[in-house]
C-alpha cells in the first residue's frame, strides 16, 4: 500500500497500474492515472490500520494533495487480494471538504515558502 502511495508521488504509473486487480485496470486507464497524478502533489500519507490474512487484506489509510489551489483529503480503507503479489480491488472513501489555498498561505507542502513562491505554479490543472 505505501509502495502505491510512493509510486503516485514519483508518477510511477505502471506501478501503479500494474498493482491494481486486473478486473479494476479497465476502469483505471494509465492515461487517467497519469494525468492524476500529474495535476496532484501529494503532501502526507498516515497509515491507520493493516489487517492481511491472505488470500485478502484491508488497509485504511489518510491521504493530503493538493491541486491548483486545493487540498484534498480523504480516508479509505482498501481491499487487497493476494495473488502472486497484493493487488489493490476498491475502498471505501471518506471525503474530507477541500480547502482553497490562498497565495500568501504558506504552502501545504510545509516549504516554509509561500504558496504563490512554491506549488502555486508548478501544479498544472486541468
Ligand atoms: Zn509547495
Amino acid at each position: 500500500m505505501r509502495s502505491r502511495y510512493s509510486a503516485y508521488c514519483v508518477r510511477d504509473i505502471d506501478y501503479i497500474y500494474r498493482t491494481y486487480h486486473s478486473s479494476c485496470r479497465v476502469d483505471n486507464p494509465k492515461a487517467a492515472l497519469t494525468a492524476f497524478a500529474n495535476s496532484s502533489h501529494f503532501i502526507g500519507l498516515k497509515v491507520l490500520s493493516c489487517e492481511q490474512s491472505i488470500p485478502q487484506g484491508y488497509v485504511s489509510f489518510n491521504v493530503r494533495y493538493m491541486q491548483q489551489n486545493v487540498v484534498y483529503e480523504f480516508t479509505e480503507r482498501s481491499r487487497f487480494l493476494f495473488e502472486d503479489a497484493w493487488y489493490y480491488v476498491d475502498g471505501v472513501m471518506t471525503d474530507t471538504a477541500p480547502v482553497k489555498i490562498e497565495r500568501n498561505a504558506l504552502c501545504p507542502c510545509n516549504s516554509g515558502k509561500k504558496f504563490k513562491q512554491c506549488h502555486q505554479h508548478r501544479l498544472s490543472g486541468n
